[in-house]
């Protein structure tokens, strides 16, 4: 299959030619200014070409069907652009040993329609564990699932200090405690008061701290990254121990619902808006878009987490946290693009070259490796609709928002699928 006039953004630069795919082995056979083909060829018109999205943050919900599965999860994925996807370990129950994990693997590598690695759960008596195939290590900081969750926070020195790749989860398990005291869950705002921004801040400065000694030690080199980051001071205090630490790699990733959304819209978003860490304000989220331009943001990751609608329904106190995300996250940073906040070269950033490197994945558009490719076409402009996605969870915070920027063909190991562009 032929690829004719793509326009592939690669390292800052914008590359006009023609990608000849050879079907039988899913490899990029050629690249090249103009490729002469008789076979099937497929005429992009200039629109853009990226190395294939990797969304570093889902939860397909392994043993929770009713809310997603591989098979959902993955087909949301390829509708949305996205070729590569890293599962969450806090599952029913949570993926703490090695053959649970190796159970959930097998299971997910062969159900699922795009590439899919997992994060392996961390938890007090587990952290020594190496799990080969594991992509990271995830850390909770408040309560996730069973024991997925390290609530003594002594440990983390010695959690931390080891040559591995922590994702974590920040949040003060103590002073969301503390806040629960003073303020009951009653409202939409309530939630985001409950797990304020101190509850981010002080779970950095925990983190941070014992880094500190790690890298004072020098004797591993830890890598740390902090998932969903949301508020402009943990931002600005990660900035800072980067700059000062040694011995430590520190990334920062952010979602696309905290750039755009915030508390002001808490009580009209109900249970749509109900997701940790919670909204934040306007100020935070112009915080994290200068973040990206700033290069203080490394990747943007959804994590996506569906439930039922009906639960979504509840009122606040019963209402569960976590929303759909990977069917809207390539328009939403496109979207980005058009409105001119970030750059086409950030977003290929955000979206693909920088978590392939934090996680090695190879994802490069290069001839001999594997196609996996995201197509967008920059000037189309839809509608986001929870009806079109291919998520069991129909339903999104950015319902009837207008979006220009959509992914119109997603290529899985050389498949060439239709993606929400196509569609709307
Ligand atoms: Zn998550």
């Amino acid at each position: 299959m032929l690829l004719k006039n793509c326009r592939i953004i690669k390292n800052n630069k914008i590359i006009e030619g023609d990608i000849l795919i050879d079907e039988e082995n899913g490899r990029i056979e050629k690249i090249r200014k103009s490729i002469p083909y008789n076979g099937e060829t497929i005429d992009l018109k200039n629109k853009i070409v990226i190395s294939g999205v990797i969304d570093a943050h889902v939860h397909f919900r392994y043993g929770e069907e009713k809310k997603e599965d591989f098979i959902s999860g993955s087909e949301a994925a390829i509708n949305g652009g996205v070729c590569f996807a890293i599962d969450m370990p806090n599952n029913k129950p949570p993926i703490t040993t090695k053959e649970l994990f190796y159970k959930k693997y097998k299971e997910g590598k062969e159900k699922s329609k795009i590439n899919i690695e997992f994060n392996f759960g961390v938890t007090e008596n587990n952290y020594l564990e190496t799990v080969e195939d594991a992509k990271a290590y995830k850390i909770f900081m408040v309560k996730s699932v069973g024991d997925l969750f390290i609530s003594d926070y002594s440990k983390l020195k010695d959690i931390l200090n080891q040559n591995k790749l922590f994702c974590i989860h920040a949040e003060h398990k103590d002073i969301i405690e503390e806040n629960l005291k003073r303020c009951s869950l009653n409202s939409w705002t309530d939630h985001c008061k409950i797990r304020d921004k101190k509850s981010e801040v002080e779970a950095i400065k925990e983190i941070i701290k014992n880094l500190k000694i790690i890298d004072k030690i020098g004797k591993y080199k830890p890598h740390i990254h902090f998932c969903h980051v949301s508020t402009k001071e943990g931002l600005y205090l990660i900035k800072k121990a980067r700059e000062e630490l040694k011995n430590v790699k520190i990334t920062v990733e952010v979602t696309p619902h905290h750039l755009y959304l915030n508390m002001d819209m808490a009580e009209d978003l109900k249970g749509l808006g109900k997701f940790n860490p919670p909204l934040r304000t306007k100020e935070d989220n112009i915080a994290l878009i200068k973040g990206i331009v700033n290069k203080d943001v490394d990747i943007i990751a959804t994590d996506h987490a569906p439930h039922i609608y009906e639960e979504k329904s509840n009122e606040p106190k019963n209402c569960p946290s976590g929303i759909p995300g990977i069917e809207t996250f390539v328009p939403l940073v496109f979207n980005l693009v058009s409105k001119k906040l970030i750059s086409l070269f950030d977003a290929a950033k955000m979206l693909s070259e920088n978590p392939a490197k934090i996680f090695n994945i190879d994802n490069e558009i290069r001839e001999g490796n594997l196609a996996n490719l995201t197509i967008v076409d920059l000037d189309m402009e839809g509608e986001i609709r929870g009806d079109n996605f291919k998520s069991k969870a129909k339903f999104t915070p950015f319902e009837g928002w207008k979006v220009k920027g959509l992914p119109i063909y997603t290529v899985v190991n050389g498949s060439l699928y239709d993606a929400y562009g196509k569609i709307i």
